[in-house]
């Protein structure tokens, strides 16, 4: 199904001229897709548990306004980790309520409006927590208010992406000499501490590794109500983190299949004392985003077949930089934006940036790719073009949303607008050419 509306949409962008040689990038979101995730993330949790959940979109993953929009109108909460997403939120409409301000340096400021506006703050540290004390003083606040910690469970395969090793920066430490202890004692000490955090990881972290963190966050949270002598801790946030298939079109694994395994490895987290939140990004976005790209030259070096396509690292940098850890499908198309499946030949497809290392794939096996066709590289909706990387002054690609209607007609509409040349001029300092030239020097 994906794949049918993909195909549609590729062969509209050419038709309708969001892809053309003088517009040879564009990044696409599938609407529809987007919506069936959101879908499938509400529908998983409320076959395991009658507890209210709030399923608070990673902003970091798609940090788009009508992207948060049309999750918030889906009934999702958004997590935000900087001044710049959370006024992202507001944007969309996102309510206080409905938001939750997690990061590992939030200065007093972001600390004090996070208050004043009642959103759910995860405190990072102990130190945080101190900061906090004065500010609850200070002022009446509806903020929920918790603490991360980390169950130091351990990696998956992509170290970057691994919260819950036992020397990550993320959270309170757990298996520290001492710091289990001071946790309970920061909560016995503060009444108004009422929630735990954890976010074991992303790509890469295996399912139960996911629900040991969380099974760990749930073991301490049950101690800390044990030690209060009621129901301090109200809410567990267990974070984000579910992997996603980019070898095919496969979704895989499922939200339905981690809810299931939280219930049967941790029955007591949905056993309805607890409210949840979860914090998904990628597993909700990144199917439903693809960017096309037109073939500009071909060439052969050193018997290398090699197309250079306007797709590159300002687009995917962790592919460039990281190709191991962060594989990228690349789909070939015609000219008119029809699939080719001919003339399949092992070669490189390589970004227009000026470094040798600008490949999005390598030694791959596509049909072989001529001047005009177009590569179409799927799976990149969350942490690819929406996080654009600025090198060459190459610009932000326009990103329009698209949906397809029974006779597979494609209606697109616009996301964000492609980067003009004169804002390229104006964020590289434009307006003070003579910045440097006035200064006295010696
Ligand atoms: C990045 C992040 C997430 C989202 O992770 P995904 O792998 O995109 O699901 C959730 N919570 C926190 C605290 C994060 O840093």
């Amino acid at each position: 199904m994906a794949s049918y509306r993909r195909d549609l949409a590729v062969r509209a962008s050419v038709d309708q001229g969001l892809l053309s040689a003088a517009a040879p990038v564009v990044a696409l979101l599938d609407t529809a897709g987007i919506l069936a995730s959101a879908t499938a993330l509400t529908s998983a949790f409320a076959a395991v548990t009658d507890a209210p959940v709030l399923h608070a979109f990673a902003v970091k993953a798609a940090p788009l306004v009508p992207v948060l929009r049309l999750l918030h109108e889906a009934g999702l909460g958004v997590e935000v980790a900087s001044p710049g997403e959370l006024a992202l939120a507001r944007a969309a409409g996102v309510p206080p309520a409905r938001t939750v301000l997690d990061s590992p340096a939030k200065t007093p400021a972001e600390l004090r409006q996070a208050l004043a506006l009642g959103i759910a703050v995860n405190a990072d540290n102990l130190q945080e927590l101190g900061r906090l004390d004065a500010l609850v003083a200070s002022a009446p606040t509806a903020s929920p208010l918790g603490l991360r910690v980390n169950p130091q469970v351990g990696a998956g395969s992509i170290g970057a992406l691994s919260t819950a090793t036992a020397t990550s920066k993320f959270g309170v430490a757990l298996r520290d000499e001492g710091a289990r202890e001071a946790v309970v004692r920061a909560f016995l000490d503060r009444p108004w501490l009422t929630r735990l955090h954890t976010h074991t990881g992303s790509q890469g972290i295996p399912l139960a590794l996911m629900a040991q963190g969380v099974g760990e966050a749930y073991a301490l949270a049950e101690e800390i109500n044990r030690a209060a002598g009621r129901q301090q801790v109200d809410t567990l946030d267990i974070g984000g983190g579910l992997p996603v298939n980019f070898a095919s079109d496969e979704e895989t694994p499922t939200y339905a299949e981690y809810a299931r395994l939280l219930a049967d490895t941790v029955p007591g987290l949905l056993d309805g004392r607890y409210r949840l939140v979860t914090e998904f990004g990628r597993s909700l976005l990144a199917k439903h985003g693809t960017v096309l790209a037109r073939v500009e030259y071909t060439k052969t070096t050193g018997g290398r077949p090699i197309a250079v396509t306007h797709a590159g690292v300002q687009l995917a940098a962790r592919t460039v930089y990281a190709p191991e850890s962060w594989p990228l499908r690349v789909l070939a198309y015609d000219s008119a934006g029809r699939p080719r499946t001919e003339d399949v030949t092992v070669q490189d497809v390589a970004g227009p940036a000026c470094f040798a290392g600008d490949l999005l794939a390598t030694g791959r096996a596509l049909p072989l790719l001529r001047p005009g066709d177009v590569v179409a590289v799927p799976d990149t909706g969350a942490y690819y073009f929406a996080h654009h990387y600025a090198y060459n002054s190459l610009p932000r690609p326009g990103i329009h949303g698209f949906t397809v209607d029974g006779d597979g007609a494609v209606t697109f509409t616009t996301v964000r607008r492609a980067q003009t040349l004169d804002e390229i001029v104006a964020e590289a300092g434009g307006e003070r050419a003579d910045a440097l030239v006035r200064q006295p020097v010696g």
